[in-house]
This record gives C-alpha cells, structure tokens and sequence, in this order.
C-alpha cells in the first residue's frame, strides 16, 4: 500500500507511471480471484462487500443471457443484501431459518418447486452475529436445479474456514478486504465465470472494470487487499481454541448463560451470547471502559444499538435478544485475549450485579 501510494500515475493511463499503478491493480487481482478459486478477469472492485451486493442484487444482472425475476433471501442476511438489493419489494422472498439461524432449506425447495421462476438466491457463508455456517452448497444445488443462481456473501467466512466458488458452488462471492487483514473501504464482487452481463451498473463513466464500476481506482486498497489476500493461509486453529476457551469459561461463570446458535456449525472465530437480566448495552460500555471492544446486537453506523433482526428471526426473545454482544478473535488477536476477556467480563458483570443488589436493598 506504501508503494502504491507513493505512484503519481493512473491506472487507467497508458504512460509508465499509469502502468506501475496498473500492475499493482492487477497483481491484487489475481491474488484475490486465486484465494477463491476463480480468474482474475471475473473479478470487480468496490469500495466493500456493501457495494458489491448493491452491484450483483438485480434483476439487471445476467448470467449466460438470462435474467431473474426473484430474489430468495435467508431472514438472517446482513442488512447491506436486505436493504442494498435492486428487487422491487414484491420481487423479494424471506426465507425462514431455524434456531440456529440455518436457512430451512425444505422452505426453499417448497418455493422453488411451486413457482418455477428464475430466482437469484442471496445466502451468506457465515453470520457476521452468530458465526452460523449456512448450508450455502446444498442451497446452491436445489438453486440450480430450478435454473436460478446464487450470490454467496463471503465476508465473514473467507480466512476462517475453507471458501471457494469450490466449497459454496455460488456464481458470484461478496467480498470485503477488511475482514481478512485488509484495509477497510476495499472489496469486490466476483464471477464464477465471465459470462456474466451488468445492464445497470451502480457507477457509470470512465468504464473501469469492465464497466461494471466506474470511476478511477483507488489503487492503495486494492493493493492492499490483494496482499492480504495473498497471504491468508490456513485457517489459524487457534481462532476456535480461544472462542471455545471463551464460552466454556462464560457457562462456568454463569450456567444460565445462552450462547446463540452453540450447536450449530459455526466460523471459528465468533460468539454471540447473553447473560440472564444483564443489558447488552450497559455490558458493551463496561467492558469498553476496561479496554475491551466488543458488539451488542447490531454493530450500527450511527452508534445506536438496533435490535438484531438475525436474533428475531430465529426465534430468540426480545428480553433475551437485547442482551446480546457478540464477540469475535482475528488476525490481531494474541495469546492471553481468552483468559484475559472472561475475567474482565466476571468482574465487570459481578459488579453490575452487586449494584444492582446494593440498589434494590
Ligand atoms: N456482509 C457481512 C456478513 C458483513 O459482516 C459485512 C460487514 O461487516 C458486510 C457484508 C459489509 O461489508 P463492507 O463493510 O465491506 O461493506
């Protein structure tokens, strides 16, 4: 990303500076279509995985010349493939999930065997709340039986367990840079193959990308991205020794805690739990005020707290839902973050509760 920033050119110009720029724009390129299997002309940058589902959710998008008519979401999605699709509201099907969050994948059959429709199925790898896998491959499968194709948002999946257009059998894959050690505000939409057509791309001008997004690249991100890409290996078994570390602690402390969507098959590296009478709010700024960064409900621009439309759909009640934070290790995360994190969460909430007890006397 140093380089790139330290290059005058544009990656669009045909002068030496523009191709230095170039060739870190497609170097990032074929490190991010090799990391899910697919060929560097397949894939589009954006600014994020946001944008690529507001680019690939249309009925303008066409695969080897065809359209579709419907798009088929689980009720779990992340907010930026509920509200960033370009459907008509009465081209959008929610799909119930269970306990766990999973899609219910006789639902979908049922739809699909009773309509008989082009659909676009929309269904994310991994929960960025819960961490619940979905059964993205199986889904794929009954999706093209029917004719339909299926947009898999990999965000939280890619660098913590094995994702591929392979392993989800998808057409397309959101990705966001961020979520893998990348820099945020870098991600890309990415083709299986390239007999894909955009009518109606978000950005139209300079043609960038083959005119899928235009508009001059910001090349330090993709840079970055791409190496970020390049380097993310092997799933770091480390991720679920900790979370389980976690969890198994937070049950020892209170056996009346309820860990979302436990027995489930899950990404590695999140957990999402609540402790009985404790808000999620008031656990969130404790915590933070003792150094620890974790989410409640739905992380929000705005920095309010939303109740969790994920939580809702899979059945968990309101009272319940409202204390929910998730947790999750990464990249950055150290050795000693486990241990240091359950105790920092008993004493914060032993105190929370000792007031509350001083109080109510
Ligand atoms: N999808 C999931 C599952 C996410 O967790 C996120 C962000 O957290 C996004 C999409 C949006 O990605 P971006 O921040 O790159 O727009």
């Amino acid at each position: 990303m140093l380089a790139a920033f330290d290059l005058v050119g544009n990656a669009s110009s045909v002068h030496a500076d523009g191709r230095a720029a170039r060739e870190l724009v497609e170097r990032a390129r074929a490190a991010v279509a090799a990391l899910v299997g697919g060929s560097a002309e397949n894939v589009v940058f954006t600014s994020g995985a946001t944008e690529a589902a507001n680019l690939a959710l249309t009925p303008e998008l066409s695969f080897e010349g065809e359209r579709t008519d419907y798009l088929l979401v689980a009720a779990t999605e992340h907010i930026c493939v509920l509200q960033g699709h370009r459907f008509s509201a009465s081209q959008v099907i929610r799909l119930p999930v269970d306990r766990n969050g999973c899609l219910d994948l006789a639902a979908l059959e049922h739809w699909l065997k009773h309509h008989r429709v082009p659909v676009m199925l929309a269904l994310q790898a991994a929960n960025n709340e819960t961490g619940i896998l979905q059964p993205i491959a199986e889904a794929a499968a009954l999706v093209h039986a029917h004719g339909g194709i299926v947009v898999c948002d990999a965000v939280q999946a890619i660098g913590r367990i094995a994702c591929s257009f392979a392993t989800t059998s998808a057409d397309a894959l959101l990705i966001s840079a961020h979520k893998f050690g990348g820099p945020k505000g870098a991600g890309a939409l990415v083709f299986k193959h390239d007999r894909w057509h955009l009518n109606a791309p978000l950005l139209r001008g300079g043609g960038q990308e083959r005119g899928a997004r235009a508009g001059t690249e910001n090349v330090a991100a993709i840079a970055g991205f791409g190496a970020a890409a390049g380097v993310i290996g092997a799933v770091d078994e480390r991720l679920s020794h900790w979370r389980d570390q976690v969890e198994a602690d937070l049950v020892d402390f209170d056996p009346a805690a309820i860990i979302f969507a436990r027995s489930g098959p899950r990404v590695p590296n999140t957990s999402a739990f609540a402790l009985p009478a404790i808000r999620a709010d008031t656990l969130l700024i404790a915590l933070d005020l003792a150094g620890i960064s974790v989410s409640s409900g739905s992380a929000c621009s705005s920095g309010k707290v939303r109740r969790s439309h994920v939580l809702e759909a899979m059945g968990i009640e309101p009272t319940l839902a409202s204390g929910a934070i998730r947790i999750s290790f990464g990249h950055a995360s150290q050795e000693g973050d486990a241990g240091r994190f359950s105790e920092t969460l008993r004493r914060v909430v032993g105190e929370m509760r000792a007031r509350r007890w001083s109080s109510a006397a």
